[in-house]
């Protein structure tokens, strides 16, 4: 059966992270790898995470199964993390919320049930989007088309191209929007765009799919949920997939969350009902750990807080080390304007430089990115933001 297979290419991003380890330049940079880094480069266990294991280690009497929705207090609480109390009230019975095993597995099963009830289904990414989003979604059956986003000359939003798009869109279609922190622009939705989506997607009936994967990285958990708090607020129906990796730092603990709108409980009920079947039918029932970790956090004041802090301390570095990149690189005199990267959200820019440009940040200075010029901030520090400075004004030179 396996004698005439043959392998697949490798994934860029693991070529890029093996070249990187192998890389004796003690000066080296990565930027490719997706995962926050702090001032030290590592990718940090959060301490409200360890405070809850701690508990969970000495309360925790069994590892009997939870079941296919996961744990239902960390449904409730994720629940109100992503839409806040007062919509979670209000949008009561016709919201429906289930651990996943990540953010990926939130966005595969809202794929597998969308296709399960409407097979072949459209739906609409950004120009550009996350890579996976197309296995994700397309693996499932969907048909994924696209939708002008990000101008990668003026660094900006195509709204009017993407408007004009999405008008074309109706009840038969789903439009995949970013929550914020646009992964891989960092572009995202001013608040009068977001009300103009909105007001389109109550229109024309689509259903707008939210992936939020950088919840609080951006500018605050209230203000990164806005706009799709709009839309749960506006639109009848609705998909979003949470992810807890990149907040709780819980990446290899697979923990996230799908939540879906309906106009009634007994639809609710019903989407509940077929996305439990499909979720035992591909994994039976999420990890449960990083869940756990969640649920305890958030339903304790203390470690609530804790968490609060830290992941203030995650979006304000970002943020500062966006403005930093920006000076040093106006210190140096570069004739590019490189302003955008200051506006930008979460932790991916496009530094807009050609292939070959990229090829010789690589192999002259060994600053590591992705063909498309996509940085991580994060893998930006102190210590080697000067050198990484001077190696993108010689690059653009
Ligand atoms: N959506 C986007 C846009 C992402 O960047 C990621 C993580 N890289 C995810 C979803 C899913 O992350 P995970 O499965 O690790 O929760």
């Amino acid at each position: 059966m396996f004698d005439q297979l043959s392998s697949l290419p490798p994934d860029p991003i693991l070529g890029l992270m093996a070249a990187y380890r192998a890389d004796s330049n003690p000066n080296k940079i990565d930027l490719g790898v997706g995962v926050y880094k702090d001032e030290t480069g590592t990718t940090p266990v959060m301490k409200a995470v360890k405070a809850a294991e701690s508990r969970l280690l000495s309360t925790q009497n069994s590892k009997a199964y939870v079941g296919p929705v996961g744990l239902d207090t960390f449904n409730d609480s994720v629940a109100e993390l992503v839409f806040g109390k007062e919509l979670t009230r209000k949008l009561g019975a016709r919201r429906v919320t289930f651990q996943t095993p990540g953010g990926c597995g939130g966005l595969r099963l809202a794929a597998e049930f969308i296709q399960r009830i409407k097979p072949g289904s459209r739906i609409l990414v950004s120009d550009p989007t996350w890579a996976n989003h197309v296995p994700l979604l397309g693996d499932a059956g969907l048909e994924i088309e696209t939708y002008p986003y990000y101008d990668r000359g003026c660094h900006s939003i195509r709204f009017d191209e993407m408007m004009a798009v999405l008008a074309n869109a109706g009840p038969n279609d789903l439009v995949l929007l970013h929550g914020c922190c646009h992964n891989p622009c960092g572009a995202d939705l001013t608040t009068e765009q977001w009300q103009a989506v909105a007001t389109l997607a109550d229109k024309n009936g689509f259903i707008p799919f939210i992936d939020l994967a950088y919840h609080g990285l951006g500018d605050g958990l209230d203000e990164d949920a806005y706009g799709l708090r709009l839309l749960a607020e506006t639109v009848p129906e609705m998909i979003v997939v949470n992810s807890c990796s990149k907040n709780f730092g819980l990446y290899r603990e697979r923990t996230g969350g799908l939540s879906i709108i309906t106009t009634s409980e007994q639809s609710s009920r019903a989407a509940a009902s077929q996305v439990a079947a499909i979720a035992r039918g591909i994994y039976s029932m999420p990890p449960d750990h990083g869940a756990s970790v969640v649920a305890e956090i958030l339903q304790d004041d203390t470690l609530r807080q804790q968490w609060d802090n830290e992941l203030r301390e995650v979006r304000q570095r970002i943020n500062a080390l966006r403005s930093q990149l920006v000076t040093a690189l106006k210190a140096r005199q570069v004739a590019e304007d490189f302003s955008f990267i200051e506006r930008e959200k979460g932790m991916f820019s496009f530094l807009g430089l050609s292939v070959a440009q990229v090829q010789t940040l690589v192999t002259d200075y060994s600053v590591y990115l992705v063909d498309s010029s996509r940085i991580n901030v994060a893998g930006i520090n102190n210590s080697n933001i000067d050198y990484l400075a001077d190696a993108i004004a010689n690059v653009v030179a």
